[in-house]
């Protein structure tokens, strides 16, 4: 399998509302965090940080330039492998353990971490049986209705336990715009962790069925209208209830 370039391992798409999302990809769909960056007046947010097979900071200037408040929408390994990269990381409190220990076990590496996730695999000395996720130095644990802050935007965390105990979503009102990480997207969801749990997935997307949404960025695949949004949960949830 080729190798990719380290220049060019992270990829930057600006959406509307000064949210870029950053992706790696060389990493195929479904496996491929995507690392969404909004700017704020005062400071910027980031949410999510990719595999960590390549410094995210050092090649993507955006996430360097300016305050910033990291947070995890959750602790896959897809999802946190550069995490450490930031002073502080954001995680709800159910899964702070995971994150101040991220084992290849727990983060789910060990499950899914092989050629399979890749078309171009990370520039050397990147190998799967090298990985490992270093622990940010300082972790903040979140809780439902916390609020981040950054200046002239507000982000409300909603807990959204059920794809893994810890999810959280984010939820700008002024703009209906839902940051939801893994427990929405627009692609096959994973159910079936070791973590998960079925009846707290129902509930959590009960929970955001329920909200005015106007566009979904998810954890995996392209964003999405609200409207699309609704019709994915009425989906789930009428297979969840048959
Ligand atoms: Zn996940
Ligand atoms: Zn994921």
């Amino acid at each position: 399998m080729p190798r990719g370039d380290a220049a060019r391992w992270y990829r930057l798409q600006p959406l509307a509302d000064a949210i870029t999302l950053i992706d790696e990809p060389g990493i195929k769909p479904f496996y491929r965090c995507n690392i969404w960056h909004v700017r704020g007046r005062q400071r910027d947010l980031v949410v999510d940080f990719g595999l960590g097979a390549v410094p995210l900071r050092e090649r993507v200037a955006l996430l360097s330039e300016r305050d910033i408040v990291a947070v995890a929408s959750h602790t896959h390994f897809d999802h946190i492998g550069s995490a450490h990269e930031f002073d502080c990381c954001h995680v709800h409190a159910a899964e702070a353990d995971i994150l101040a220990a991220p084992d290849n076990a727990r983060t789910l590496a060990a499950r899914f971490l092989d050629d399979a996730m890749f078309d171009t695999l990370p520039p050397l000395p990147y190998a799967h049986s090298g990985y490992r996720i270093p622990a940010p130095a300082a972790i903040q644990p979140l809780e439902d209705g916390d609020v981040i802050d950054l200046g002239d935007r507000r982000f409300e965390v909603i807990h959204t336990p059920g794809h893994s105990p810890g999810g959280i979503a984010l939820w700008e009102a002024a703009s209906e715009t839902l940051i939801a990480g893994d427990i929405i997207y627009d692609g096959e969801l994973i159910e079936d962790a070791y973590h998960s749990d079925l009846d707290d997935y129902a509930a959590s997307l009960r929970r955001l069925r329920r909200l005015p949404l106007r566009v979904v960025h998810g954890g995996h695949f392209p964003s999405f209208s609200g409207q699309h949004c609704h019709a994915l949960i009425d989906a789930w949830l009428a297979r969840h209830d048959a």
